[in-house]
């Protein structure tokens, strides 16, 4: 198809620069610190953890990376149970294979797409009839709204499990006043491409455990033991962040309010443009706290619109617009085949939101006009199928 060039497309989520990224890659460049580790390594990690309110941070090569860093941290062994959301991206649980203990999925809340804490107080009791205690639930905040946290804490802390909170995608949301990535004894950040901020590639742990973030940083460093020679007495990784890429991050943290802002005014006018077609249902915002709208996403009732998600993404492709399902549960993937996984009932809100769900392009540097072409794409695809 010649009239897809790259140009003219519509992306789902793709980089956007600010000023400043420049300036402190030029830095790294004109004082030669490219090699792992530098300045601006240890500026990002303070300036995140100004922002989010955290104590402690270690920059990591991914987001993947700071997951298994704390799947260590929280000393998951082969063979062990790890609890994590299902709707969400791979990279969330991949770790835990890394691990080679056994994922366990949990099913979405309808009211925040979110872990619902029933489903997780379910697994909890299941496990503790057989004398298991999971090492770590990973909880998922998805598309950029937090979890709620009262509920899903408490089942926690009564079996003593720490939580680690994958906020990949919810950086500057918050959860009763407080941001986003700071619930768990562990948070996660990505600052994959298509994040809310890149650095490229790249991702954070932070916590308010000292020991535990110089764990981390001794982990993701080969496990280098302090001698004048190469000593190692553990399994170590590579997983540190570069000095150039954490120039780039903090750049991008110096826009990030914009980005947000941007963001939410996208969704606003989808909404506002898009909502009063019958059978659209945009992801709720609850009312515990600020949902940054990372991706704008929506449920489509095919009764009711006459044409189904799938075939909504299918379409907006050939107008040359990137849109996606939602993510695929994590128990229905093959990957995942022979894993546990509890819902809060008989239905199965996971499996619900990813037939119905579609993301749309909300890229913080999607123009005026480019959000128009995809509101009249959208309306006449549905127009189409009702005449
Ligand atoms: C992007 C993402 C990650 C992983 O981040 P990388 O930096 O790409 O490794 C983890 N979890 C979720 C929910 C994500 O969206």
């Amino acid at each position: 198809m010649s009239k897809l060039n790259n140009t003219d497309r519509i992306f789902l989520s793709p980089p956007h620069l600010g000023d400043y990224e420049k300036k402190f890659v030029n830095e790294a460049f004109s004082t030669n610190w490219i090699a792992p580790l530098g300045p601006n390594v240890d500026l990002f990690e303070k300036e995140l953890s100004q922002y989010v309110g955290n104590k402690y941070a270690t920059a990591t090569s991914s987001g993947t990376a700071a997951i298994h860093l704390a799947l260590n941290l929280c000393n998951v062994n082969p063979g062990d149970v790890v609890f994590c959301s299902t709707l969400t991206f791979i990279a969330s649980a991949n770790p835990i294979l890394y691990s080679g203990a056994k994922p366990v999925f949990i099913d979405s809340d309808i009211d925040t797409w979110n872990m619902s804490p029933v489903a997780l107080k379910k697994a909890f009791k299941y496990y503790a009839s057989q004398g298991i205690i999971p090492k770590a639930v990973i909880v998922v905040n998805l598309y950029g709204q937090s979890a709620d946290y009262t509920p899903i804490l408490e089942v926690c802390n009564e079996y003593n499990v720490p939580v680690i909170e994958d906020a990949a995608e919810s950086l500057g949301s918050t959860y009763k006043g407080k941001k986003s990535g700071t619930f768990g004894k562990y948070g996660i950040f990505s600052f994959n491409g298509n994040k809310i901020i890149t650095t490229s590639g790249g991702g954070m742990l932070i916590s308010n455990d000292k020991d535990g973030i110089e764990r981390a940083k001794f982990l993701a460093t080969q496990a280098k033991e302090p001698e004048i020679h190469y000593e190692h007495k553990t399994i170590g990784y590579n997983y540190r962040l570069s000095n150039v890429l954490a120039g780039i991050g903090r750049g991008q943290l110096k826009v990030l309010e914009s980005r947000i802002q941007k963001r939410k005014e996208i969704f606003r006018r989808y909404e506002k443009e898009l909502g009063e077609i019958t059978g659209f249902n945009f992801m709720p915002e609850a009312n515990f706290g600020r949902h940054n709208r990372w991706l704008t996403t929506l449920i489509v009732d095919p009764s009711k619109v006459g044409i189904n998600s799938t075939e909504i993404v299918r379409k907006l492709n050939e107008y040359n617009i990137e849109s996606r399902p939602v993510w695929k549960p994590l128990h229905k993937q093959p990957i995942f085949t022979g894993c546990l996984y509890f819902t809060s009932d008989n239905n199965s809100v996971s499996e619900y939101l990813f037939k119905n769900g579609i993301c749309l392009p909300s890229g913080s540097n999607l123009t005026y006009d480019q959000q128009s072409k995809v509101i009249n794409s959208i309306k006449e695809i549905v127009s189409k199928v009702r005449s």
